[in-house]
């Protein structure tokens, strides 16, 4: 087999070198895979030219949607002026990005670390807590995601990603805010919020009563577009604070416009101790990085360094992301683009059986698949996603049981592009 740059090798050859080559966790959507060759704005093209409109965004990656002139422009002047030198010498782009971070935050969060990924991101804040707090217990939330590491796995409470047979000890994982699955079998109206109480008494029960951190996502993602009632973070930041715990919010799904704020949890108005992040904000290309207060980033102070963390050819693109987004207005059209969509989505799903659900918040909305007469929900999942790529769109697929279709498109998509996309959704329901 050769390797060429212009002539697309087909999906059969990448099949084939994937099974042969990578380990084998590096799994893929679909049964019938098209190789993707190239993108521009919010769509896709595959080897034989075929259009698909992406309506999940690498994961909340692509928010300018692909290739974005400007972006693409920042990154190959920075490409061939300066590449990389690491943080132990000086350069602009880094410093700029974090002024720039310190602008858009919330509340008195102005300092930052910048790392390559959302999971070193969520190490990172780990650590940082440790060495403020002196202590090293963390809570997090069941059906949460933080990440691929070690520890970043361990703080994940969905079983689907969390692999490793013996995950970090020290964590202890509470029920999450989910109204339409609540896991102490209330309903939102008239429930006691058992989902703050358990927080409590988890740290109660479950810790030394002196944990670090809690680190939670505010929609959680993976766990299929969860968004906690009104009430949870004000009153989970009550409980934190009485044990003197760090709130730490997990922003890399959620962060950069995608909830309809610049930040999910200005949605609640409650400012965490560390927020962290990365995915969008590089504007495709790799960023994580974690933020927090003058007075908590005080407390590290020993040498920390992250290779290409920070690197000018990331910053380049990272701040051109932030000047386009604010510039664009991205944020505020989310949150009115994501209302079109779900009522859309509500719309077409009232009178479908196999639907359970539609939620979310901005452009990050879940539709819920149940079982059916013959197939699991699951199965009905990829069934949907498959019929639906070929068609043209890209959906997500998330939630405990892989049953949530899930729409993240790209914050510059269209009102009209989103009317087509539910379009085809609907005639696909109406076959099933
Ligand atoms: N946190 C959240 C909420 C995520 O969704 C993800 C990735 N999907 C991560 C952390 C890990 O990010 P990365 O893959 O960049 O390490």
């Amino acid at each position: 087999m050769t390797v060429s740059e212009d002539k697309p090798a087909g999906p059969d050859v990448i099949l084939q070198k994937k099974k042969q080559y990578l380990i084998p966790c590096v799994y893929h959507f679909y049964r019938d895979p098209p190789q993707i060759v190239s993108g521009k704005g919010v769509y896709l093209y595959d080897h034989k030219g075929k259009k698909y409109m992406d309506l999940y965004s690498g994961v909340s990656v692509n928010a300018l949607g692909h290739c974005h002139p400007e972006i693409t422009e920042a990154i190959c002047r920075q490409v061939k002026t300066l590449q990389h030198t690491t943080t132990i010498y000086l350069t602009e782009p880094m410093v700029n990005l974090a002024e720039q971070l310190a602008g858009v935050l919330p509340g008195d969060l102005c300092r930052t670390f910048f790392c390559c990924s959302g999971s070193e991101a969520n190490e990172g804040a780990a650590l940082l807590a440790t060495l403020y707090t002196g202590r090293s217990e963390f809570l997090a939330l069941q059906n949460g995601l933080h990440g691929r590491t070690k520890l970043g796995m361990s703080l994940t409470g969905l079983s689907f990603w969390r692999t490793d047979p013996s995950p970090v000890g020290g964590i202890t994982h509470v029920p999450s805010p989910n109204c339409p699955h609540c896991p102490f079998s209330q309903s939102y109206g008239s429930c006691r919020f058992e989902c703050v109480k358990a927080v409590e008494t988890a740290i109660q029960s479950s810790t030394s009563g002196k944990p670090a951190a809690m680190f939670i996502e505010p929609v959680q993602g993976n766990g299929g577009i969860i968004v906690p009632p009104p009430e949870y973070f004000p009153g989970l930041r009550k409980t934190l604070d009485k044990y003197n715990m760090l709130l730490i919010a997990d922003e890399v799904q959620t962060g950069f416009g995608r909830t309809g704020k610049m930040f999910a949890m200005e949605n609640w108005g409650v400012i965490p101790d560390i927020v962290t992040g990365g995915k969008a904000l590089g504007g495709a290309t790799p960023i994580g990085f974690f933020s927090t207060t003058d007075k908590i980033a005080a407390s590290y102070t020993r040498p920390g360094a992250s290779t290409f963390g920070g690197n000018p050819v990331t910053a380049r693109a990272a701040l051109k992301f932030l000047e386009v987004l604010q510039r664009d207005d991205l944020v505020e059209r989310c949150a009115k683009l994501g209302a079109v969509l779900r009522s859309r989505l509500e719309n077409i799903t009232r009178q479908c059986d196999v639907i359970a659900d539609v939620r979310g918040l901005g452009l990050m909305i879940g539709v819920e698949v149940v079982d059916g007469k013959d197939s699991t929900a699951s199965e009905i999942t990829d069934m949907i996603l498959e019929q639906m790529k070929d068609e043209g769109f890209f959906l997500g697929k998330t939630g405990p049981g892989r049953n949530v279709l899930t729409f993240m498109p790209p914050l510059i998509i269209k009102e009209s592009q989103l009317v087509e996309a539910v379009d085809a959704l609907e005639k696909i329901l109406q076959t099933l």
